[in-house]
């Protein structure tokens, strides 16, 4: 099911391709922990998963050496004192509450977990993170808590056939992120913006994405 040869020659492609422009995630929801190693063999230093339970049952059998991972699903509160300390950031806070629970997860095992919050730029009801308009008032909420560091944004928007419109969306992001970012809001560092997936990461790019997280063009379509 696994094509490793096409797999090797899609990592080093998107690599090539990207040129150092945004740091590449590899996406490995549903893909074993052999096949993140050898991912990892190619060149992959980074990966996302979706969810907790997923992500912890593969976690001793990957290889974390050479490898950060990140949390890029949605995050109930109930899970959270079980991820905590088992990623290098997570990647789709959407609440106070949940900041919140994070950062207390992270102060009673002594650390700071870097976080991103996630927005929902194409105001979808299918999709977690929060409104555009709610934004400032979430970080400056966050911000107070000591046990989370918040580095930037993250967003999936919605799926668009025309480069057009994909980097419409991917330009509003960005227009936010500055936005806020030009706020200097205390404990809030604006340096990553997480946005562009398999179909869309070199518009993603191109508007100012500094974190493209990609999956099915690396691994193949999954099942
Ligand atoms: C699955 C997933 C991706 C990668 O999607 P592809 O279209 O397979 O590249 C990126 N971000 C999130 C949050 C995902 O769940």
């Amino acid at each position: 099911m696994y094509d490793k040869r096409q797999i090797k020659e899609n990592i080093e492609r998107i690599i090539k391709e990207i040129n150092g422009r945004a740091a590449l995630l590899a996406a490995t929801k549903t893909v074993p922990p052999e096949i993140i190693n050898f991912a990892a063999d190619c060149g992959i230093t980074l990966i996302g998963e979706n969810r907790v339970q997923e992500y912890l049952s593969k976690r001793e059998m990957i290889n974390l050496d050479n490898v950060r991972a990140h949390l890029i699903g949605h995050l109930q509160t109930n899970k959270v004192s079980k991820i905590v300390g088992k990623v290098d950031m997570i990647e789709s806070i959407d609440s106070v509450k949940v900041a919140k629970a994070v950062s207390d997860a992270s102060l009673k095992r002594g650390i700071v977990t870097d976080v991103l919050v996630q927005v929902n730029i194409g105001r979808e009801d299918t999709k977690h993170g929060v409104m555009a308009e709610e934004l400032e008032q979430l970080l400056r909420a966050a911000a107070c808590f000591k046990g989370i560091k918040i580095r930037g944004l993250m967003a999936i928007p919605p799926i668009y056939d025309t480069e057009r419109e994909k980097r419409a969306v991917f330009s509003d992001m960005c227009k936010l992120f500055i936005d806020i970012k030009g706020k200097n809001i205390d404990n809030v560092a604006m340096d990553i913006l997480s946005m562009g997936m398999s179909a869309d990461y070199r518009e993603a790019i191109m508007e100012g994405s500094t974190l493209v997280r990609i999956g099915s063009a690396i691994f193949g379509s999954r099942s």
